[in-house]
């Protein structure tokens, strides 16, 4: 019963996370960014997409595995679910929603297992196919 039972509270608790942001002004990851936002700069080998103004707004990081800085909480499950340790989290002081991110450092060593955007509370991560 064990490992069931903490699945349950577990998916209970982001659920109750994902309801009490997005009751918010937070919203998802737009899956559109893409062609809705213009890369911005580069961060650590991958692309950062849309507004940065610092340290407010951070755009979203990265491509294939893209994770809004300006939704994501810093709760740090995507990197502890990821099976390659893809994700490195970054310190940003000042940021109104968290003071840390989760960084796409290894995108390229995604295997499309989407246990990160399934888990994320916040829903900030996207998930997609490289080209
Ligand atoms: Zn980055």
């Amino acid at each position: 019963m064990g490992l069931t039972f903490l699945v349950v509270v577990e998916e209970t608790l982001n659920y109750l996370l994902f309801q009490s942001y997005s009751g918010e002004i937070f919203l998802p990851i737009d899956s559109d960014f893409k062609s809705k936002c213009k890369v911005a700069g580069e961060h650590s080998g991958h692309k950062v997409w849309g507004l940065v103004e610092p340290p407010v707004k951070l755009g979203i990081h990265g491509t294939n595995v893209a994770v809004d800085w300006d939704v994501c909480v810093g709760d740090g499950v995507c990197a502890d679910v990821c099976p390659v340790s893809l994700y490195d989290m970054v310190d940003t002081p000042n940021h109104p929603l968290s003071n840390r991110k989760a960084d796409p450092v290894r995108e390229k060593d995604c295997i499309q297992c989407l246990a990160c955007e399934m888990q994320c509370p916040a829903a900030a991560i996207k998930i997609t196919s490289p080209p």
